[in-house]
C-alpha cells in the first residue's frame, strides 16, 4: 500500500465492540488480570496502554520498521537513546543540530562518562576521520537544524557500520513522506512527533524507530518502561489523528517553502537562504538523491546582524514569533536567542516554519517586512 493510505488506515482498525470509526482514548492506567496472574493485552499504562500501542504500530509502518517505542518528547526518545550506550562510549554528532540534544550530551551526559564528538556531517570524510574504535553511534541530523545542512545519508551509514557504530538519524524536518533513512541504511530514526506528525502545535511526543528488532530494542523498551517518559493515552491519540493529513500538510507545506525560499534568495535585505531546494545549497545534489521534496523549513540571514533580524520580525502580521515547527500556522524565530550562549548560530539567523496560509499572503507579509 501506498503512503496515503497507510496514513488512513494504519493503528486505526474500525474497534471490535463499538464498531467505532475512530480509536476510543482508554485513560484506565491499570487492566484486569486472570487469577493465575496471566494478562490478554495490558497490564499498567507506563508499560503499555492500547492508544500508545496503535501509534507506535503507525509509526513503524510509515518508517518501515520493525518497532516503534513512543516518548512524551522528542527530548525524552534522544534521552533513551543515549541512555542505551554505556559509560566511555563514544558518539559522534551532526554539528547543526538540535540544541536540546547538544545541551543534553555536553551537559548531563559527559558527566556520565559519555565522549562525543560533533563535526560538520556535510563532508562525510569528516565522519570517517572523527570515528574512534569506541564509537558506538552516529547521529545524523538531516535536514538539521536550523542551518538545513544535508548529510548523505547512505554514505554516513556506510562509514560508520564499518566500525560496527549504529546510525541514526533525525528525521523530524523530513518526516517520513519525504525521506526514508531506513532505505538507506540507517539503524534508528528518532521523531520528535511534536513537530509535523503532530502537526498542529497542540501536543508534545517524540518516539525511536528501529529498523531490527533485538537487544537494541529491549534496551530501549526498558528505558521506556522503567525511565517512565511515556506519553498520556489523550497524547497518543493526538498524534495518531494527525497521521492521516500528514502527506497533505507536508507537501502543501514544502510547496510553500520553496516559492519563499526563491523570494528570500532575491531579495536584496536578504545576505544568504538556508533551503536544500535550492541549486546554490551545498547540499542541493545530495537531498535531490535523497529526499522526495525539500520540506517545509528554511532559515536565512539578513543583512546586518541581531537588530536587523528583531527589527524584520517586529514587523511581520501573519507569521507569528514562536519557537517550534511543523504547525499550521507559520512561525518565525530568531534562534540564536533559543539556544544559548554557546550557539553557534549567526546572530542574524530567522528561521521559519511554514504552515497552510496562502503562499501569496506569506510573500507579501515577507515583504512588507523587509520594506
Ligand atoms: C523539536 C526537536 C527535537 C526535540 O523534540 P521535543 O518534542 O521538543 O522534545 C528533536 N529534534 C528535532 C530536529 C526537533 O526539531
Amino acid at each position: 500500500m501506498r503512503l496515503e493510505t497507510l496514513t488512513v488506515h494504519t493503528g486505526r482498525p474500525v474497534e471490535p465492540g463499538t464498531s467505532a470509526v475512530t480509536p476510543s482514548i482508554t485513560l484506565a492506567t491499570t487492566f484486569e488480570r486472570a487469577a493465575d496472574g496471566s494478562f490478554a493485552y495490558d497490564v499498567y499504562t507506563r508499560l503499555s496502554n492500547p492508544n500508545r500501542t496503535a501509534l507506535e504500530t503507525a509509526l513503524t509502518t510509515l518508517e518501515g520498521g520493525t518497532a516503534a517505542i513512543a516518548f512524551a518528547s522528542g527530548q525524552a526518545a534522544a534521552a533513551a537513546m543515549l541512555h542505551s550506550l554505556s559509560t566511555g562510549d563514544h558518539v559522534l554528532l551532526s554539528d547543526d543540530l538540535y540544541h536540546g540534544v547538544r545541551h543534553y550530551v555536553k551537559e548531563v551526559l559527559a558527566r556520565w562518562g559519555l565522549q562525543y564528538d560533533f563535526v560538520d556531517m556535510q563532508d562525510v570524510g569528516n565522519i570517517a576521520h572523527a570515528l574512534k574504535p569506541n564509537t558506538k553511534l552516529v547521529w545524523l541530523e538531516t535536514p538539521s537544524n536550523p542551518r538545513l545542512k544535508i548529510v548523505d545519508i547512505a554514505a554516513a551509514a556506510d562509514i560508520a557500520h564499518r566500525v560496527g557504530a549504529l546510525v541514526l538519524v533525525d528525521n523530524t524536518w523530513a518526516t517520513p513522506v519525504f525521506q526514508h533513512p531506513f532505505q538507506l541504511g540507517a539503524d534508528v530514526i528518532l521523531h520528535s512527533t511534536t513537530k509535523y506528525l503532530g502537526g498542529h502545535s497542540d501536543v508534545l511526543g517524540g518516539a525511536l524507530i528501529l529498523r531490527e528488532s533485538g537487544e537494541l530494542e529491549a534496551r530501549i523498551r526498558t528505558l521506556q518502561q522503567l525511565g517512565g517518559g511515556v506519553p498520556s493515552p489523550f497524547d497518543c491519540w493526538l498524534i495518531l489523528r494527525s497521521l492521516p493529513t500528514l502527506p497533505l500538510r507536508v507537501r502543501e507545506q514544502a510547496r510553500s517553502a520553496e516559492k519563499i525560499a526563491f523570494y528570500l534568495s532575491e531579495h536584496p535585505r536578504v545576505e544568504l537562504v538556508h533551503y536544500p531546494g535550492l541549486p546554490s545549497h551545498p547540499g542541493h545534489a545530495v537531498a535531490q538523491k535523497q529526499m522526495a521534496c525539500f520540506g517545509g523549513m528554511l532559515s536565512f540571514q539578513i543583512h546586518g546582524g541581531q537588530a536587523e533580524a528583531f527589527a524584520m520580525i517586529a514587523q511581520l502580521k501573519i507569521f507569528t514569533r514562536a519557537t517550534s515547527l511543523g504547525g499550521v500556522e507559520s512561525l518565525i524565530e530568531h534562534r540564536a536567542s533559543i539556544e544559548g550562549a554557546d550557539s553557534p548560530t549567526p546572530p542574524n539567523l530567522l528561521r521559519v516554519s511554514i504552515g497552510l496560509e496562502h503562499v501569496d499572503d506569506l510573500i507579501d507579509d515577507l515583504a512588507q517586512a523587509l520594506g
